[in-house]
């Protein structure tokens, strides 16, 4: 059940109380794509880089280790050693961008596994089965995330395949909580708002959706190709059409520049794989802009990624000694660099709630943005 504090302009402060733990919100979702961190981080490290929430593909785990494995080793919880809550997507952003030769129908999706090729089948139902049988905290349905330039008739009548398949979700989950053998019981289902840029396409599909009275509601879709603008557009123009009483989640974004404009919309939830994949090639958040931990100029540079940082990384090591790591092709400079990039984007997560708790997130959004721009490298 999701619990809404309080409210500075359009930005949410809230908690969503689930099984597995409260998620204090706006929060950033710290993406393990196939039940890891990548960088060699472990469950053990995500606890002290304040991570509330692992988000986990299921079309990863569903190919290997293949999800029927993990619900016999307890569910993803046990089997990565993760108490706290999980979320799972619904796999249909992978089918529809990184496996091979895919038809949609009406039923759902064909499409041949990445990994080794094998044919498989995909809709509402299987994304379903496979979220329950990783038994994540909140799952998400399964929806078209239609290419970025498609023509509004294609987008009109994937968006309604989309509602369609999101009935059939929430069947689905209910008839799936309700077995005497699924992990968790009280999985929550989120659904999700397509509609590329089309402002009426998003708003009518927003009413739509709100009407199913689901746990969570997600902005999909975005961040795909169109520019900042188009994205935030698209922000001011559906999220006040979805519930504010429940969690608001912007998928797949994005820089900490883009999550500060969210959340001054009205999102509350966040997930982006920039803080680890620009970690793993040494490019490092700070107050005062990335960094980029290759550059020559940090050869004798005995200073902290940041100066204050708390991070396993700052409190111990320096940009030189994390420069010559990197160079040297040391998995620890990627380590520590994904650690510092968490924790960097956790951290800013929390200055956030506080902000909105004290009633001045703009002005410390606008400061925020401001540090940023300076020292760009
Ligand atoms: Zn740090």
């Amino acid at each position: 059940m999701y619990e809404l504090i309080k409210k500075d302009g359009l930005a949410k402060r809230g908690v969503l109380h689930t099984v597995h733990g409260d998620i204090q919100t706006p929060v950033f979702m710290n993406v393990g794509t196939a039940a890891a961190i990548k960088g060699a981080v472990s469950t053990e490290d995500l606890g002290q880089l304040k991570t509330q929430v692992e988000l986990s593909n299921t079309y990863h785990l569903h190919v290997r280790p293949g999800d029927e494995i993990v619900k016999k080793l307890g569910g993803l919880h046990k089997f990565m050693v993760w108490d706290k809550p999980i979320l799972t997507d619904s796999g249909g952003f992978q089918v529809f961008s990184l496996a091979d030769l895919r038809k949609i129908k009406e039923e759902g999706v064909y499409f041949h596994s990445h990994v080794d090729g094998r044919k498989i089948f995909m809709g509402p139902e299987q994304s379903m089965q496979i979220q329950s049988n990783l038994a994540s905290t909140i799952a998400m349905a399964f929806d078209e995330c239609a290419p970025a330039l498609a023509d509004k008739t294609y987008v009109k009548n994937s968006v309604e395949r989309t509602t369609r398949w999101l009935k059939r979700c929430k069947t689905e989950m209910n008839r799936l909580n309700g077995l005497e053998d699924t992990i968790n019981k009280n999985q929550m289902l989120f659904g999700i708002n397509q509609g590329a840029i089309f402002d009426d396409i998003r708003i009518e599909h927003a009413r739509q959706i709100t009407e199913m009275d689901l746990d969570g509601y997600a902005i999909g879709g975005l961040a795909v190709g169109e520019t900042h603008e188009q994205m935030y557009h698209i922000l001011d123009v559906t999220v006040p059409h979805l519930p504010v009483d429940k969690p608001t989640y912007l998928m797949g974004v994005g820089t900490p520049e883009n999550i500060l404009e969210g959340v001054a919309r009205g999102v509350d939830f966040f997930d982006c794989v920039y803080p680890t994949r620009n970690g793993r090639h040494g490019h490092v958040y700070t107050n005062q802009g990335k960094l980029n931990l290759f550059n020559q100029k940090f050869e004798l540079d005995d200073r902290p990624i940041e100066e204050g940082c708390n991070c396993p990384a700052c409190r111990r090591y320096s940009r030189a000694y994390i420069r010559h790591l990197l160079k040297a092709k040391e998995m620890l400079g990627m380590r520590l660099c994904v650690m510092h990039n968490l924790y960097f984007y956790n951290t800013m997560m929390e200055e956030i709630r506080d902000a909105i708790e004290a009633g001045n997130y703009r002005s410390y959004m606008d400061d925020k943005l401001y540090g940023m721009k300076q020292g760009q490298s």
